[in-house]
């Protein structure tokens, strides 16, 4: 996708800091650096989101989110790592091709994420947990 920034990046045709690539997956430095070490991995080829993703890619992106948050912590020592993936916009997924923020954490680094707790009865949890399984058959 020519329109595609990470497509773009990925093909080298404008500027990015890489930390990592393998035959799936390309990790190189967020422009934005919420705090300092924050990396984004990217699959190679352009998928939209998690929905299309294929088995090999996820699987790929696995294992390359681990070994950079290993070599994040031990570079930066922070305190904590979140692992950030948006799908949809509705969701804050900004940028259309599918990616995993690694985000260091450092205390009040005024990162937030609100999260509304429901605690719904046991029942409605069975009747949610019903439908997906319907839908993996
Ligand atoms: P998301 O909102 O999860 O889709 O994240 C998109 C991320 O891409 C943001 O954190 C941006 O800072 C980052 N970003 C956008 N353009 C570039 C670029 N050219 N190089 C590196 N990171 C970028
Ligand atoms: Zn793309």
């Amino acid at each position: 996708m020519t329109d595609c920034v990470f497509c773009r990046i990925v093909a080298g045709r404008i500027p990015s800091t890489r930390v990592y690539e393998d035959e799936q997956v390309v990790a190189f430095m967020d422009i934005g650096q919420v705090n300092p070490g924050h990396v984004l991995v990217a699959v190679r080829s352009h998928v939209e989101n998690l929905f299309s993703l294929e088995d090999a890619q996820a699987e790929a992106v696995a294992r390359a989110t681990a070994r950079i948050a290993r070599a994040i912590r031990n570079a930066f020592s922070p305190g904590g790592l979140s692992v950030y993936q948006a799908n949809g916009a509705v969701a804050g997924q900004t940028v259309f091709h599918y990616h995993v923020h690694l985000v260091p954490r450092l205390e009040g680094d005024g990162m937030a994420f609100t999260w509304p707790v429901r605690n719904p009865p046991r029942e409605e949890l069975e009747s949610h947990a019903a439908r997906i399984r319907a839908a993996l058959s």
